[in-house]
């Protein structure tokens, strides 16, 4: 075991000796191998196997295998999904170790992957990973949305929700303003929750990023963050603490997924879905919601809550669900491989005979959107609150 302890302890094969124990672990069994997201897009090799890469990690921090290209490539080759982790058979934090192997490619020069450099140059210049002016990141905002100086609950956008599918963001603010929740909006003060950084493992662009939120939610003095993206959720409530205490800054905030307001107010008999809403859907669990954050129940009980809604279940659904296929910068650098990944769950949810596909993260939603368009719109694709918001209407 390293002892190896010259900076972060949260990256870097041989600084944790935590991940350096786990690595250790592996039994060999190969459960792993038959649930990955992408080993079948390795030509059946051995090689790009969860199992190969914990095996090859091992060796490597024994010295005993050197960090090639070639390895480096198939290290960027994961979605970050957690379909290994979940099964898992000695509970090896495997996306943890992933993501600490990433760091590690970064640190010796090898990684990230070209095209990843472009979230850090977007990152580190506007503060979101597409590169849009900052000062705009309001945009998705309707004119009637009335963010509250002074309110205990901050919404945050995301990258996505802002710039790119901001249905899910726009219905949820809409969903509060009809409640009478009062919301306070940062506006260009919000950045990259750091996701797509920290997962292609460029860890000091993360960081900066991740000060500057905390910095954030510290003076406005907010209790809670609320966002429709099941990555900035995942990255909020599990990221997030870790690094506050790295950087030495405070953590005051509960992180919430806007599905788990919806289902706090339907509880509450706050909110009262009336309008039927006649559809035969499907719901795609989103990895980071879902597996990260064990949201599986909570957008079936709001679907449960609208009238007229017919359920539909995928063969592969909650912690068996399959990737949407963009995640951990595959669509952004295996764009055939993270296109066909979608375009196989499309097919699974066809297969279901429902007329909607719904789901609760904007990122998966633009991996879809594009995908379905292309086959003709067999399904529509909404967010479930946008379900919600139609059936709350008179
Ligand atoms: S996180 Fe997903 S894509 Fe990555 S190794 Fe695990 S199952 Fe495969
Ligand atoms: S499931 Fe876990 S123990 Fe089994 S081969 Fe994969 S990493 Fe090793």
């Amino acid at each position: 075991m390293s002892t190896n302890h010259d900076s972060s302890p949260l990256t870097g094969l041989g600084e944790s000796e935590e991940l350096d124990y786990a690595v250790s672990t592996c039994a060999r069994c190969g459960y792993c191998k038959q649930v990955c997201t992408t080993h079948p897009y390795g030509n059946g090799f051995e090689a790009f196997s969860p199992r190969a890469k914990v095996h090859f990690l091992n060796e490597l921090r024994n010295g005993r295998a050197e960090l090639t290209p070639e390895w480096v490539d198939r290290l960027y080759q994961c979605t970050t999904c957690e379909r290994c982790q979940e099964v898992c058979q000695t509970d090896i934090p495997l996306v943890e170790l992933w993501e600490a192997a990433r760091a590690e490619t970064v640190k010796r020069g090898l990684g990230p992957m070209p095209v990843h450099l472009k979230f850090k140059e977007f990152a580190d210049k506007n503060g979101n990973a597409y590169g849009e002016p900052n000062e705009e990141r309001g945009r998705w905002m309707l004119p009637e949305h009335r963010p509250a100086e002074g309110a205990e609950l901050l919404v945050f956008g995301g990258c996505t929700g802002s710039f790119k599918m901001p249905a899910m963001l726009r219905t949820g603010v809409s969903i509060l303003q009809r409640q009478g929740i009062p919301f306070a909006y940062a506006g260009p003060g919000e950045l990259c929750c750091g996701s797509p950084i920290l997962r292609t493992g460029q860890i000091d662009s993360a960081k900066r990023l991740i000060a500057g939120n905390l910095d954030t939610f510290h003076r406005l003095g907010v209790k809670q963050v609320v966002t429709p993206c099941g990555g900035c959720s995942k990255t909020l409530k599990h990221d997030y603490p870790r690094w506050a205490k790295e950087l030495g800054k405070p953590w005051e905030v509960e992180v919430l997924h806007f599905s788990e307001i919806y289902v706090r107010l339907l509880r509450e008999g706050r909110l009262k879905p009336k309008k039927a809403i006649n559809r035969k859907i499907t719901y795609h669990d989103p990895c980071h919601l879902g597996r990260s954050q064990g949201i599986f129940d909570e957008p079936r009980e709001i679907l449960a809550a609208i009238p007229g809604v017919e359920l539909v279940e995928m063969e592969n659904v909650r912690a068996d669900s399959r990737c949407c296929g963009a995640g951990g910068g595959v669509r952004a650098n295996y764009a055939a491989m993270a296109n066909d990944i979608a375009e196989k769950r499309i097919k699974e949810a066809i297969a279901t005979g429902a007329d909607t596909l719904a789901t609760m993260c904007p990122f998966c939603q633009s991996s879809f959107a594009p995908l379905l368009q292309k086959m003709g719109n067999p399904l529509q694709l909404v967010g479930v609150e946008e379900l919600l918001l139609q059936s709350m209407e008179e």
